[in-house]
This record gives structure tokens, sequence and C-alpha cells, in this order.
């Protein structure tokens, strides 16, 4: 086992409780390099010397009510992870106390707190993300998302922008990221896959639009795969889908080699159904993250895999229902984000933080490259 500590960047005012202090909205662009600062925050690591894999399960919106009402509502025992939960997330921008998920994800993917819109960017340069870090250390990567490719949390992972809307800007350079497999959604209509098949094709990936097309090109060295509809089977219509418990298990196989690798998979139905206050639909998804996480404690049980689960931010201001019959839409307070901290758990690692208050999301990176090696 080894053990580190370090100290952890301090950035942003409004999740220490100077809201008050501060403008709505404000920002401190001298704080938005949070690698300048530290507030002797620390926090120690224990793990295995057998860990070379890291796989960070994300989902978009993912609330401590959402875990809570999807127990609830599908009268569920707990799930095995809960035990190891790690206390929660802060999750505020550089620019804004409530996060959208391109900053989140950014903060997730690169270790440093951006303006909200900012993909793995900020004032104007590129950062550098977990995923740049893997690949130099000759691990693999891949990521995987129910979202389209280009949607923000894929995105910061995997590409660079000023904005989260430049699709453009983001599939060019995921094109050129050397990242060996995406996996996401496209919805029925969605033509992103026609208009950059072409870009990732001319940098050497395979590309599939198909489950049947998908499954024929495991043996790939880099592949791009969009699929018809991924959306949880345990809502009525989707039982024929493509899951995303089926996506994890073929990326870790995809991705498996001896040096290693970091996976990203993003479930990002939870925050679109919950933006339309749509209760039990996200709660389906959330369900469909439990089956995910259930596969994936059967697969890093040799302990050479250590899984992050956590959210970029909660969506929906949820209340918990009591019991069953208390779920409806009405317990969602908003349509937008909060400000509100997200759940953490750590499988085949020991995190303790020494600190009262919540780790910012930057943690999150510098956990990943710490389990890493990087
Ligand atoms: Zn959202």
């Amino acid at each position: 086992m080894r053990k580190i500590k370090k100290l952890l960047p301090f950035l942003c005012a409004f999740c220490l409780g100077f809201t008050a202090f501060v403008p709505v909205g404000c920002n401190d662009a001298d704080n938005a390099d949070s690698g300048d600062k530290d507030n002797g925050t620390s926090y120690t690591l224990n793990f295995s010397d057998k860990i070379k894999n890291v796989i960070l399960l994300i989902g978009d919106g993912m609330g401590e009510n959402h875990i809570g009402n999807a127990v609830t509502y599908f009268g569920l025992e707990s799930p095995a992870f809960f035990a190891d939960r790690n206390g929660s997330i802060a999750t505020c921008s550089a620019s804004h106390p409530i996060t959208d998920s391109a900053a989140a994800a950014t903060a997730l993917a690169t270790g440093k707190k951006v303006n909200n819109r900012n993909i793995a960017r900020y004032d104007g340069n590129d950062l550098t993300q977990i995923s740049d870090l893997a690949k130099a250390a000759g691990k693999k990567v891949g990521v995987v998302t129910t979202d389209h490719l280009s949607g923000a949390t894929p995105a910061a992972f995997s590409g660079n922008a000023d904005d989260r809307g430049d699709s453009d800007a983001i599939a060019a350079t995921q094109a050129i990221s050397g990242i060996g497999l995406f996996m996401a959604e496209a919805e029925s209509g969605f033509t992103d896959y026609e208009a950059y098949y072409p870009l990732f094709a001319a940098n050497g990936y395979a590309c599939a639009k198909s489950e049947t097309e998908l499954l024929g090109k495991a043996d790939e060295e880099k592949l791009v795969a969009y699929l018809p509809e991924v959306r949880s089977e345990y809502n009525a219509g989707n039982e024929e889908d493509y899951q995303l418990k089926e996506m994890a298990k073929f990326a870790v196989e995809f991705l498996e080699n001896e040096n290693g690798f970091f996976l990203m998979i993003e479930s990002a139905h939870i925050d679109k159904y919950s933006h339309s206050n749509k209760l039990s639909s996200a709660l389906c998804e959330v369900r469909s993250l439990f089956d995910t996480v259930e596969y994936l404690y059967d697969y890093v049980a040799d302990g050479e895999t250590a899984l992050l689960i956590t959210a970029d931010h909660e969506t929906g201001a949820l209340s918990k229902a009591a019991n069953a019959t208390d779920i409806s839409n009405a317990l969602y307070g908003s349509t937008g984000h909060t400000a509100n901290d997200v759940p953490f758990f750590i499988k085949n690692c020991e995190f303790t933080y020494h600190e009262a208050s919540s780790p910012q999301n930057t943690v999150v990176f510098e956990i990943c490259k710490e389990l890493l090696g990087i």
C-alpha cells in the first residue's frame, strides 16, 4: 500500500460560504488558474501497487436524492457501492456558484476550475487533461457517454474549445486526440456522425454506427461509435436499446492492455430528464447506472482497477421521498442545476480528506493522476 499526502489548490470562494460577499456570477479571474494557490487542505490516498487502470463513472446531474430516490422507487437493497462512499464533492465553477457540465467536467478532467461553457480551455489556453497524461504514460484511453460525443462532459475529457456549443472545434480536437475509443449516443435524426466521421476516419479511426458494426470492430486500434439509442431499459419502450452497462463492458474489453487504461463513462440522461422534471425517467437512468456499477464491481475485483463514481453537479433541486408512493415530479424544486455537493465513491482506493468541508471537484483529477502513477 502507498500513502500519498498532497496539498490541494484553493479556488472557489462561492463554495466556502463567502457567497454573500461576492456578486452572483462574479469572476475573480486571478483565482481561476487554480494551480497557483493552495489553502493547506490535504488528503490521504491508500491503494495497492497493483492498480494500473482507472475508471471514472459520472452521473450527469446525479445528486444525493437521485440515488436515494432510485433505491426507494425500485424497492432496492442499498447497492453494494454505497459502502464505498467517500463523502461529497463541491462543484462550483470559476465563474459561477452553480456550474454547468462544461466547467464541471473540465475540473474533473484537468484539475482546473474554468468558466461555465469552457471545454478544457481557460483564457485561450488548452488545459492538460487526464487523458493526455494517461496517453503520454503509454496507457489507453476511452471516452464513453450516452450523450452526443460533442456533449460537454465527453468533450472536456477529449477535446478543447472556448465554448461548449462549438461542436466543430470540439470534434476537430477530438479527432486528433489519439484517444483509443469513443462511444456515444446518436438520437433519432442526429447527424453529427455524418459531419464528423470523415474527420475521425482521416485520423485513423474505424467508425461504427450500430451495435452490430461496433461488435465487428472490437479489434481496431482506434474506434469511434455512435449508437442509435442508449436509454435505460427500465423505461418502457427502451428494452431493446443498447445499455450503459453494455457500453462499459465493450469499453473495458477494448481498452484492456498490460500498460493499463483510463476510462471515463458518463450517464447523461439523468441530467436531461431532470431538466424537464421527468422523475421516473431520471430514476430509471440512475438504476441503469447502478447496474453498470454492479458489472464494474465484478470487473475490478482483481484489484488492478480503481473505480471512482461521482456527478458533475446536481440537477433539479430534488427532494427525498419518504416512500415509493411519494415519488412524483413534484419532488423537483427547479428545472436547472444547483450548487449542491454531489456524492463521491471510490472502490479499490481509500481516500481520506482532512478538512471539514467537501473537497473541490478538482481533487478527482488529482486522485486519478496518483492512481495511474502519472
Ligand atoms: Zn444540465
